[in-house]
């Protein structure tokens, strides 16, 4: 991962470099408040603008994909920083990758269709999320 960044020429300050750790060791998608979290232990002294400076630099940059929500925390994936499907439970706000899908027959269906140049998508399927299922019963 820190490779891929060199190879793309950017800069690896420790800053980005502490966050894109954090961001590679989990399978989670996580908000800026838990990224300054879990920093915290490691780099007491790095402040929430820090990690949010930063975050914005890395999309800029191209590595990390932000997922904005306007009724949940926003979410960054470095995994796959890439436009991607995501599922995300409406109860605990869990978000998380399904398999990998194929969606460039799709992409060249819709700009055939509608004469856009696609550049980017976003497709995310709403639900509850198995934990949040067993809770409630269904
Ligand atoms: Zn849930
Ligand atoms: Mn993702």
């Amino acid at each position: 991962m820190t490779r891929n960044l060199k190879d793309h020429g950017y800069r690896l300050t420790p800053q980005r470099l502490a966050i894109l750790k954090v961001l590679a060791h989990t399978d989670r998608h996580l908000s800026v408040e838990e990224i300054h979290q879990q920093l915290h232990p490691d780099y007491p002294t790095m402040s929430l603008a820090t990690v949010y400076k930063t975050l914005a630099v890395l999309k800029r940059e191209g590595a990390v994909l932000e997922l904005e929500f306007h009724d949940l925390r926003n979410r960054y994936d470095s995994a796959k920083p890439y436009p991607h499907p995501h599922v995300i439970c409406t109860a605990c706000g869990m978000v998380m990758d399904p398999e990998d899908y194929d969606l460039r027959e799709l992409t060249n269906r819709i700009a055939r269709e509608t004469g856009f140049a696609i550049t980017s998508h976003r497709l995310d399927f709403y639900g509850l999320c198995p934990a949040c299922r067993k809770a409630s019963g269904g």
